[in-house]
Parts: structure tokens; sequence; C-alpha cells
């Protein structure tokens, strides 16, 4: 069989511990026999971003924006413990943090949906993709613990000098208070992200915030929403058969657990936060969710949610059985290969990618799967594999498939 040619590469980002022991074999037993594969490669395994002092992963982030596809293995986040662990020269920022805020992108997770792995939800059909605002809010907030009682009070002054005052609270006694932000700028960019997102999946799109208490601040959020949705992009919604709509987060909620599921849900930081554990716990394993960060001028990075799987690669090194569910960086593989298919107009990238996914699928849907999924199938005696030993299956299926296509 002819490999199938690439034009243009893409950036990987190789990783560590278990989730880079099962992206090599992924690239070597079901990309790169069926496809010529162009990479524009970068090491982020934690030792070599020590080595490079972590430009390694500026390095990457740039070669995204200059390329427009990426995929990403999981990299650890160093802590004290992996300091000591790997003898680092400084505790390094997470890669996923400095990618995301070079890129200025938002991400979007998404659950994999298989036939025999029932998400707990039963109305679910279709996954809900969850986009999170990654900047301000709590996660940049201010914090006063009050020891008595005065007054609290809001103080903006501008670059002229000039003062703006809102009263918090008239404290009587003890009690705390938050100054939290957020820009224009960056609420923008997140609206832009979510409404070409769900343009580009033709999935409709619903923004989620608590105008109705929050009558500036949320309210800031709806307005620009609805600004750059008039402004950039409603044409192209009628045209796709796709909508937009502002939602309270009360309604949302309900909303979601209701529903068919198939639409795209913008969250603030918070309630981004809280809603994707929520989301990706009902749909049953961690090990099932994928993600993207996609850049306001349309740059795609893919990787699968879950970490480097520590506890399985500690077992693998003591020649333990790793039982490790390769699915999403599977599918972030093929994700990341059917978007370079079809900016580069290249059909035949993109046909290999979508029958990899269908072939992982179907063998999981046939009752071969790792042990995690064991715990949550309803399909009776599954065959536990390793992760290794799944990939393998793939390979011999996906050959067999490319050999003698179905007619
Ligand atoms: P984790 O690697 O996601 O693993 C947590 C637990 O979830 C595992 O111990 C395992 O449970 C289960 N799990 C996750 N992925 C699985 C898979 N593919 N197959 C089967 N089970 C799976 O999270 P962590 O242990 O908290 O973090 C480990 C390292 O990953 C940390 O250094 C962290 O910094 C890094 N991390 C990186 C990213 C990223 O790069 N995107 C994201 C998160 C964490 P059982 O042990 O019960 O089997
Ligand atoms: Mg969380």
């Amino acid at each position: 069989m002819e490999k199938i040619p690439m034009t243009t590469p893409l950036v990987e980002m190789d990783g560590d511990e278990m989730a880079a022991i099962l992206w090599k074999e992924t690239k070597e037993k079901l990309i790169k026999p069926f496809v010529d594969l162009k990479v524009d490669y970068y090491d982020l395994n934690l030792r070599n971003r020590d080595a490079t002092d972590d430009q390694v992963t500026v390095d990457a982030a740039m070669a995204t924006k200059k390329y427009g596809v990426a995929v990403k293995c999981a990299t650890i986040t160093p802590n004290l413990e992996r300091v000591q662990e790997y003898n680092l020269k400084k505790m390094w920022k997470s890669p996923n943090g400095t990618i995301r805020a070079l890129l200025d992108g938002t991400v979007f997770r998404a659950p994999i949906l298989i036939r025999g792995i029932e998400p707990y939800i039963k109305s679910w059909k279709e996954p809900i993709t969850l986009a999170r605002h990654a900047y301000g809010d709590l996660y940049r907030a201010t914090e006063m613990r009050i020891g008595g009682p005065g007054k609290c009070e809001l103080v903006f002054t501008g670059a002229d000098g000039t003062e703006h005052r809102e009263l918090i609270h008239q404290f009587d006694g003890p009690g705390v208070a938050q100054g939290v932000h957020n820009l224009d700028r960056s609420i923008r960019n997140f609206a832009r992200c979510c409404m070409s997102y769900a343009l580009d999946v033709k999935q409709d799109l619903i923004f989620s915030a608590k105008d109705t208490i929050s009558k500036v601040y949320d309210r800031q959020f709806r307005d620009i929403f609805r600004e750059v949705f008039m402004e950039e992009f409603m044409e192209a919604y009628s045209q796709a058969g796709i909508t937009y709509q502002y939602c309270l987060i009360d309604d949302a909620v309900s909303r979601a657990v209701k529903s068919p599921g198939g639409y795209v849900w913008a969250c603030q930081n918070y309630d981004g936060d809280v809603m994707s554990d929520m989301l990706a716990t009902a749909y049953g394993s961690a090990a099932m969710m994928t993600s993207v960060l996609v850049s306001p001028d349309g740059k795609y990075e893919y990787e699968a949610a879950h970490g480097t799987v520590r506890r399985h690669y500690y077992r693998y090194l003591e020649g333990g059985v790793a039982s490790t569910n390769p699915l999403a960086i599977i599918m972030a593989w093929c994700n990341a290969l059917i978007k370079r298919g079809e900016l580069d107009g290249s059909e035949a990238l993109t046909e290999f990618a979508q029958m990899l996914k269908r072939t992982t699928i179907e063998t999981v849907e046939s009752g071969i799967m790792t042990a995690d999924l064991q715990k949550v199938t309803t399909i009776r005696k599954p065959q536990v594999v390793t992760g290794l030993r799944f990939i393998e299956i793939v390979q011999n299926r996906l050959t067999k498939r490319l050999e003698c296509p179905a007619p």
C-alpha cells in the first residue's frame, strides 16, 4: 500500500511517563505505516524542558502559530516533588499554561462516546463540548480578610488621576472581601474562539453566565458575546444552520442534564472548571476526554485531557501490567490529522484519520478494552487488554480494512 503524502508538517509535542509510551506506540503503529508523516518535532519531556530552560515549550508554541496544527502528549507540571525527582534547575511552569498564553487560546473538551460505554446521564447521545474561559475572574482575584467594623470600597484610579468608587460593604464586624477583574480584549477573544469552534464543528453554541445577579460584570460578557456574534458570525451561522444563544447558568445546567447533547457550551472561568469535571465524570472515565486549544486566529492544538498517568508508569517500569487507555491519545492524533488534511485540502489524509477513529471505536464496541472501561461497560464479557496490546489490535484491524476496503 502506498503511504498517504502530507504537504504541511504537523507540530508534534512529545511528553512524559505512561502517556509518552502510548504516544510513541500510537505514532509508530497507527500512523507511520500508513501516512508519510511529516512532523515538526518538539520534545517536551521534562528532562528536555529542563535542559533547554523551557525554551523548547516556547519554540513548540511558535511552531504551532506558524503551521496552524499541533498534537501534544501529556506533560508533567513540576511541583516540589518533581523538582527533586528529576533534579530540576527550577520549578518550570505548566507547558499547557505557557502554550495557552502564547496562543491566547481557549480550551475545548469533549468526551469520546462509544456504544457499550454508557454515560451516567442516559439522555446523552452526542457529546457536549465545554469551552472554558482561561483568563481572570476568581483565578486572578485579590482577597482581603476584614478584621472588624469599617468601610470596604472598590476604587479605580484612571490614568489621569480621577477616581471612581463603589461601596462593597459597610462592615459592622469581621468578614472577607474579594476583587476580581476581566478584560474586554480577553472576553472578545474568548467569544471569537467559541464562535469559530462551534462553526467549525457545525453545532449550536450557548454561552452561560449569571447576569441577572451580576448586572455589570457578567452583563459585560453577555454584551460582548452578542456584539461579536452580530458583527462577525451571524451570517455564517445562519448559512450553517446553527444558532448562538445566551443562557442563564442555572438554565444551562438543567439543559445539560436533560438534553441529548451535541452542542458547545461556553462557560466563564470558574463555571468551566467545575462543569468540565462534572461532564467528564458523568461521561464515564477521565481517559475518554479529548481536548483542543483553539486560538482566536484559528490555530489548533490537540491533546488528551488526562495527564501522564504516573501511577501506571511506575508499575510499568517495575515490569507490571499497565492497562492504560490510549483512546484519547489516538483521538488527538486523528483530530490533528483531520484538521491538517482539511487545511491542506488532502481528502486522503482526512479520510485515513476518520477511518482510524472508526476502527478504534469499533474495537472497543467489539468488546476489546482497557481495564478502566471494563468498570463502566455494559458489554458482556469484555476482553481486557493492556494499552500497548490495544494499539496492536487496532493496527491489525486497520491494516485489514485498508487492504480490502469495504464496498
Ligand atoms: P492523570 O495522569 O490524569 O491520572 C490520574 C488517574 O486517572 C490515574 O492514576 C488513573 O487512575 C486515571 N487515568 C488517567 N488517564 C488514564 C488512562 N489513559 N487510562 C486509564 N486510567 C487513566 O493525573 P495525575 O496522576 O493527577 O497527574 C500525573 C501527571 O500528569 C502530573 O505530573 C500532572 O502535572 C500531569 N498532567 C498533565 C496534563 C497535561 O499535560 N494536559 C493534564 C493533567 C495532569 P487509576 O490510577 O485509578 O487507574
Ligand atoms: Mg477542576
